[in-house]
């Protein structure tokens, strides 16, 4: 059968790049639209941004639902700060609206280019897990659309096992047409601001456990040297700073293509930290910093991953509860010295005891690691097989969001509600992480 004009085939790549391939895509123009007919064996998934770093948001062989022309806002409640919007708006939008009105997002990741879709479906996480919990802690009502046409209305009274299943569902239970969900109030569009320079893990333990009164924090080290020095930084919004702010455009500069491989080394990379670290001499700094600054620096660059080139990058992000995880991060940081791949990028965030919202969110109580590397081939995956032994003996998890290699052992070790899950996955709705991960297991 002649494949309807509406399918386009297009090369989509996730966030850092890798894997990447032509697919099938359709537009999804607004929240009534139905859902075209499967074609004989043919699945679905829906894609937001492709701001993840994995397949959970590709589907080679099937189609993706394309959502970013889902965009509307479709009801404020500005008295109690809840908003109803498209599945297709992103954060980036939702700050533009929210923000002159005093409102902020209940949760943030580290980019505002994600479609409320994504941020749902991945139950993201931010620098106030510790507080606030997850995305999908603060959602409210969705509507998913199915493919065999229905429409189901999920909250957590109402189809309250396909709600849990749909946050942190990863695509697979249904087009999300809307969401409702709980907003922040925001004193003001500045953070009063402090950095503190810690010389090891050890110390970084210590002054985090002195973050009580600061609702987001999160850790930056450098991943190139024991004892792995950095900077612990945590914000509060400010109550008494003048209001007046123009959100910024993002991207201001953009890498236009996929820089040279050669490019980006290891010395380079050594000498960016220590620069880093010199421009801290005090060991700790106050000042304050717009909430642009403060939660979204690397949207200033556009496509800043392109800098690691055509094979691009591989973050490696593990959760490990309290008692484990800092032994299990040295040992991380460790073996990738010995193995002559040290970490371009770290990033440690605390997660607080928040229930997590879906069956298969992310976040546990303890700590999680996001460590950037280059994408070398065999190398690196032979390295993050080793992480892995580590990371089970830790009793930790992977992020699926992150992860394009994940073994199915790890998934099902990590995430052991997915039996549960499975129950709830439409049958025309599938992903290559999915099939990597269970395959054809009923
Ligand atoms: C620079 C950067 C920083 C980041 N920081 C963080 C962070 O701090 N914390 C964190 O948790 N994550 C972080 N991420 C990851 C990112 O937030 C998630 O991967 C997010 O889900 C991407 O959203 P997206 O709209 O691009 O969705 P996509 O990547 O396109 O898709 C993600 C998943 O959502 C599903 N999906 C999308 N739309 C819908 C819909 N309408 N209905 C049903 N399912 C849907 C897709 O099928 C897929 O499974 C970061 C990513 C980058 C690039």
């Amino acid at each position: 059968m002649p494949t309807p004009p509406l399918r386009q085939t297009e090369i989509v790549r996730p966030w850092n790049g890798w894997p990447a391939g032509p697919q099938k895509t359709l537009r999804v123009w607004r929240s009534a639209d139905s859902l075209p007919q499967p074609l004989p064996g043919e699945t679905f998934l829906p894609f937001g941004l492709g701001r993840s770093l994995s397949d959970v948001c590709l589907n080679p062989d099937g189609t993706l639902l394309r959502t970013p022309a889902m965009d509307r806002l479709l009801a404020f409640d500005e008295t109690h700060g809840v908003i109803r919007c498209e599945a297709g708006v992103t954060l980036r939008q939702l700050l533009e609206f929210l923000t002159p009105r005093g409102w902020f997002l209940p949760t943030t990741p580290g980019t505002s280019q994600v479609t409320v879709g994504g941020a749902i479906a991945n139950d993201v996480h931010g620098k106030d897990h510790h507080r606030n919990g997850s995305f999908g802690c603060h959602v409210t009502r969705l509507e998913l659309l199915r493919s065999d046409g229905r429409r189901i209305e999920c909250s957590p009274d109402t189809q309250g096992g396909l709600f849990l299943a749909t946050i942190g569902g990863l695509g697979l239970t249904g087009l999300i047409t809307w969401a409702e969900f709980r907003l922040k109030r925001m004193p003001s569009p500045w953070l009063n601001v402090e950095s503190v320079r810690f010389g090891s893990l050890e110390e970084w333990r210590r002054v985090a456990q002195e973050d009580g009164a600061w609702e987001y924090t999160v850790a930056w080290l450098d991943g190139t040297r024991a004892p792995f020095p950095g900077l612990h930084i945590r914000g509060n919004f400010a109550a008494s700073a003048p209001a007046s702010y123009r959100m910024r455009r993002d991207a201001a500069l953009t890498v236009p293509c996929d820089a040279p491989g050669w490019l980006l080394q290891p010395w380079l990379i050594g000498a960016f930290n220590r620069l880093k670290l010199l421009g801290q001499p005090a060991a700790v700094k106050k000042g304050r910093q717009d909430f642009q600054s403060f939660f979204y620096p690397l949207d200033q660059i556009g496509n800043w991953s392109r800098l690691y080139g055509r094979r691009g990058y591989l973050q490696y992000q593990f959760a490990a509860p309290h008692e484990h995880a800092m032994g299990l991060l040295q040992r991380v940081l460790e073996t990738a010295i010995a193995s002559r791949q040290p970490a371009y990028l770290v990033v440690l965030k605390t997660l607080g005891s928040a229930a997590s919202a879906g069956l298969l969110s992310f976040p546990m109580p303890g700590l999680t690691a996001a460590i950037d590397f280059p994408n070398l081939g065999k190398p690196t995956l032979e390295l993050f097989g080793r992480f892995d032994e580590m990371v089970r003996d830790a009793k930790g998890r992977l992020y699926p969001a992150k992860d394009p290699r994940m073994p199915a052992a790890m998934f099902r070790d990590g995430y052991p509600e997915w039996r549960e899950f499975s129950r709830h996955v439409d049958p025309a709705f599938s992903s290559g992480f999915w099939r990597r991960v269970v395959g054809n297991t009923p």
